[in-house]
């Protein structure tokens, strides 16, 4: 299966203690569409527009980069290695970006704790990336741990 290694970034200073960060990456690393690019970043925007319209969180400013970096989210911007400009990478960081938002960093929360893995499930479910009873079932496999955080409000198609 193509790979770009690990599928994923978002490392930040306050996700130091982050135990699930691992478990995530190799999980998203079995799966073709989060390791590959080709999506346009206007489609990759209109993604994560939504995704913030359904947590009602401010969208943050979206780009691309150049070089080796890995796609990042850092609270007020998503940035995209050229590599991982896919759907699922988009809704990962934007998970990032919705519980960096929702929770004040006083509180502890994990880089890819539950409430991190709550929201990205119901992204990756309401987005129709997998179905939910897929999801679960790979992730209990893979021993992460979820709290259910849905959506404020589903934006109208
Ligand atoms: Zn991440």
């Amino acid at each position: 299966m193509a790979s770009t290694g690990r599928s994923v970034s978002g490392s930040q200073p306050k996700r130091d203690k982050d135990p699930q960060k691992r478990k995530v990456y190799k999980l998203e690393g079995q799966f073709l569409m989060f390791n590959r690019g080709g999506t346009k970043l206007g489609d990759l925007r209109d993604c994560i527009r939504l995704a913030c319209a359904m947590y009602d969180v401010p969208y943050p400013g979206v780009r691309s980069h150049k070089g080796g970096e890995w796609s990042y989210s850092d609270g007020v911007s998503i940035s995209f290695n050229k590599a991982q400009m896919n759907y699922a990478v988009a809704l990962h960081e934007a998970a990032h970006h919705i519980v960096d938002w929702l929770w004040d960093e006083e509180e502890g929360i994990e880089g890819h704790g539950r409430e991190f893995q709550g929201v990205y499930q119901w992204l990756l479910v309401l987005c129709g990336i997998a179905p939910v009873a897929a999801l679960q079932a790979a992730w209990e496999a893979q021993g992460l741990k979820w709290k259910p955080i849905p959506p404020r409000e589903t934006p109208d198609p």
